[in-house]
């Protein structure tokens, strides 16, 4: 059966961030040939709903309101759920990101839907689709296949591959008017900390330091390293609770989920707990002084070394290419 497909977009500081266009890809191929629909929230943000609709959307519903220029559950469910009813779907796709998460468990809640959150990959297409999602921190994949009636997934940032953009590619955007009321809570404004270089959650490559790395300043090669590479830096708890650098670096169980193309970590033990926000990144480079580190059992490559003294070696190397 083919299945209307809803793909909640995310912009952020008015550009669409990544994950929109995987979770278009992932509604493809569980769509079964049906519609796309994708959904936009905000207070502005028409404009993008042309580059959805490049990368794979049929037509986009826009949802614009001064209450949804910020992210709050109340919000977002509302729009929601008016579009929700206006195009009674039988399938949604959201990213598994900090709003995605958030938002999900209210919506499935409300819809007394399943949710299958957190998915990496898909196996086959349409009706037959089996959805694969770690448990236990990563220690573990699960295949899960839906029942009937209302589908509803969440994709992990950097684990589908989004559809080639096609310039050539058009389709409507409508808005429609949904009266945004009774918020528990409005959010005035928002002040970010410097968020300069590459988003650590969807970066392609991230250098991450650990208690190795031995203080705030030694973090400098590595943010070069990342720098060269257009990557993010990151961290381990043990660099982050030692003050080296800011919590919003820090990577794991309690942290970020990344899943780069390449992961560099210099100078981290490799907890169970560090690992399981790193060890699904498709490569992984550990650099470390300890033969015996338990990163060298997930590491792809390992370098038994001083950080300080590999990673120039790897700058240098890097800037002769
Ligand atoms: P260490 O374990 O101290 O390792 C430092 C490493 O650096 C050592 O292997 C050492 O050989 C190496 N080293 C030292 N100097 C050099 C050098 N010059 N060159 C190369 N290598 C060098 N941790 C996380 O990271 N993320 C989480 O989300 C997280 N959540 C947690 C949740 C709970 C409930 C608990 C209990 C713990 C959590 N932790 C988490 C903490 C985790 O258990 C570890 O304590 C932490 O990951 C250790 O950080 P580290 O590897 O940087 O430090």
């Amino acid at each position: 059966m083919s299945k209307k497909v809803l793909v909640l977009g995310e912009a952020r500081e008015g550009a669409l961030r990544n994950v929109s266009f995987e979770a278009i890809a992932a509604a493809k191929t569980i769509s079964g040939g049906g519609e796309i629909v994708g959904l936009l929230f905000g207070d502005s943000v028409q404009s993008l709903g042309e580059e959805m609709i490049k990368f794979g959307a049929d037509r986009v519903i826009t949802v614009e309101h001064p209450h949804l220029k910020h992210y709050t559950s109340d919000g977002f469910s509302q729009a929601f759920m008016a579009v929700y009813e206006q195009e009674n779907p039988e399938a949604i796709v959201f990213g598994h990101t900090a709003l995605g998460k958030d938002l999900s468990p209210k919506i499935a809640s409300k819809l007394a839907s399943g949710l299958i959150s957190d998915v990496t990959a898909i196996e086959g297409e349409g009706d037959d689709a089996v959805f694969i999602r770690p448990i236990y921190s990563g220690k573990a994949f699960e295949k899960v296949k839906s029942k009937e009636g209302l589908l509803f997934i969440t994709v992990r940032p950097n684990n589908i591959a989004s559809l080639e953009k096609d310039d050539s590619r058009s389709g409507d955007v409508s808005s429609i008017s949904v009266d945004i009321t009774n918020l528990r809570s409005v959010i005035s404004e928002v002040v970010r900390k410097s968020t300069e270089g590459v988003d650590l959650s969807e970066a392609k490559v991230v250098v991450a330091g650990g208690r190795g790395v031995k203080s705030a300043d030694g973090f400098a090669p590595l943010e070069e390293l990342a720098n060269l590479l257009g990557g993010a830096v990151g961290a381990s708890r043990g660099a982050c609770d030692a003050d080296y650098c800011d919590y919003s670096l820090q990577i794991g169980q309690t942290g970020k989920v990344v899943t780069p193309d390449l992961y560099i970590a210099a100078g981290i033990s490799g907890a169970i707990q560090h690992m399981a926000g790193m060890s699904n990144s498709k490569v992984i480079v550990a650099i470390n002084k300890d033969p015996e580190a338990n990163i060298f059992k997930v590491a792809d490559y390992g370098i038994v070394g001083d950080l300080f003294e590999v990673i120039p070696m790897m700058i240098e190397e890097i800037k002769k290419i």
